[in-house]
């Protein structure tokens, strides 16, 4: 039998029955009190199939002769009631909602019955026992395999079709084909500075997300804590705190593990809040923060992932950034997410981090290829921060840095900033006038004020500047606007250390 299940929908949407509620004519209100005009709200079977489909039975082949496609391949081979996965995806791999679900028999997707229409008539067929489902992504992954295109029909039995027509594919997909859904058991821990970070802050946008795809397997299990590490005392109760947590999460076996740092950064070291002290805060330097902080999460980290959400000053420093990347790599993450706008507003970095969250944790794809992805879709964050990623080796020696600046030929030549008033006659400047340059790597931009004179040595007319390209600046795929992209840069590689205890 093709393998279907019932499960929770993420959306709140669906088949309601309609009611009148405005009242036209007040004889209805006698007659016809709030009728509902379908009792169910379904279509019935015969006027559905009519709408969506053609009243012909269609003969077509199941494999194309010649070509091998390998997916059905494997669907044939099986058994009668064999199945290569135990258990499939919870929601539909088109839409990511959950519902009536068809699950397949060669991969873990799963499609809903909103996505895929099959003929009502057929629904008792589909549910012998021996009838197999091949997925779309499936059916598109043969079609790669093959270099051809072939009709998809869905549900076999003995390597034929069982449907009375080929289902129709009206779902899209809200990802990419491959991806398949997976809720396997994660923990989200979030370290935040006592007193100055709530714990109701805009992470729960990254709880309330996440928490819809466990409901089935209650695999979400969050964590906060708060920090406070300005004396010896509290750094004691900090531990204990911690020791207990991490107890707990390691006796859940999570596959995958967030740390969420929160703190505020000193403006002129870069130093990070560490706790609070007759009520100011105190800070501690880059390596001291993060060691006390996660020492005692140490058995955690190694193959986890890290946002840290703090003013950028940290990681804008060369120095201190050299002290963060070390010891980001001797805690063994195997990815790390950081940003550097001097006044970090960690609200405008959320839905950036939970579009990566879920391409990573729901979606399995590598934060390699998800970062570009979810920056794409990140509009807010765009003039707001650079980000940073710190990516481990797969050997675990070496951490990748990435740098990430978004880019505007007028505003932000290659993701760097340039001044709004001109340093010469003072005049403010929205746009510079852009003046064509020799070198295809060099903008130069000059003052719009026709009065200006610059007083630079042999120089005649209005103020001018030029940017140069910086070395190793890729830009990424480029959007709607061919001025505006995503810039990338790779950082020297850092080789991992062993932590100092
Ligand atoms: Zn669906
Ligand atoms: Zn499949
Ligand atoms: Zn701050
Ligand atoms: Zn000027």
């Amino acid at each position: 039998m093709a393998r279907t299940k019932q499960t929770a929908k993420l959306s709140s949407g669906g088949v309601a029955p309609r009611v009148r509620l405005i009242v036209r004519d007040p004889r209805d209100v006698e007659s016809t009190p709030n009728r509902a005009i379908t009792s169910t709200g379904l279509p019935l079977p015969h006027q559905q199939d009519r709408a969506t489909l053609p009243d012909v039975a269609l003969d077509l082949q199941v494999q194309p002769a010649g070509l091998v496609r390998p997916c059905l391949q494997t669907l044939f081979s099986l058994g009668a009631s064999e199945a290569i996965q135990d258990e499939n995806n919870d929601f539909c791999h088109m839409c990511s909602d959950g519902g009536e679900l068809w699950g397949c028999n060669v991969c873990v997707r799963s499609v809903c019955k909103k996505c895929l229409k099959v003929p009502r008539k057929d629904y008792l067929v589909i549910q012998h026992e021996d009838v197999k489902f091949l997925c779309v992504s499936c059916h598109l992954m043969d079609d790669n395999a093959t270099k051809s295109v072939a009709p998809y029909m869905g549900f076999y039995r003995d390597r034929k079709s069982v449907l009375s027509q080929p289902p129709r594919i009206v779902g899209r997909f809200k990802q990419s084909p491959k991806s398949v859904i997976r809720a396997s058991v994660t923990a989200v821990l979030h370290l935040r500075l006592n007193e100055y970070i709530p714990a109701k802050g805009p992470i729960n946008m990254l709880f309330d997300f996440l928490r819809p795809f466990f409901v089935h397997s209650g695999g979400l299990v969050t964590a906060d804590v708060p920090f406070d590490l300005g004396t010896e005392w509290k750094k004691k109760t900090y531990l204990e705190r911690a020791t207990k947590i991490v107890k707990k999460i390691l006796a859940v076996r999570p596959s995958h593990v967030v740390f969420v740092i929160s703190t505020h950064t000193d403006e002129d070291r870069g130093d990070l809040f560490a706790g609070v002290e007759g009520g100011k805060p105190i800070c501690a330097e880059v390596q001291e923060f993060f060691e006390i902080l996660l020492g005692p999460f140490a058995d955690l980290t190694p193959d986890s992932a890290l946002y840290v959400l703090s003013c950028g000053r940290y990681i804008r420093h060369s120095a201190s950034r050299k002290d963060f990347i070390k010891t980001v790599g001797s805690f063994g993450f195997s990815a790390t997410i950081a940003f550097d706008a001097p006044r970090f507003h960690s609200t405008v970095a959320w839905s950036f981090l939970v579009m990566l969250t879920e391409s990573v944790v729901i979606r399995g794809h590598s934060f390699d290829d998800a970062v570009p992805i979810a920056l794409a879709n990140s509009n807010e964050l765009k003039r707001h921060s650079g980000v940073y990623t710190l990516l481990l080796s797969t050997d675990r020696k070496l951490v990748n840095t990435t740098k990430y600046l978004w880019a505007h030929r007028d505003y932000r030549p290659w993701g760097k900033d340039v001044p709004i008033q001109c340093p010469s006659c003072c005049a403010t400047q929205e746009k510079w006038h852009r003046v064509r340059s020799t070198d295809p790597k060099v903008y130069r931009f000059q003052c719009k004020n026709p009065d200006c004179v610059s007083d630079r040595l042999h120089q005649v007319g209005p103020y001018w500047f030029e940017v140069k390209k910086p070395k190793r600046v890729k830009m990424l795929s480029q959007g709607k606007s061919s001025k505006a992209a995503w810039t990338k840069k790779h950082l020297r590689p850092t080789p991992v250390e062993c932590r100092r205890h």
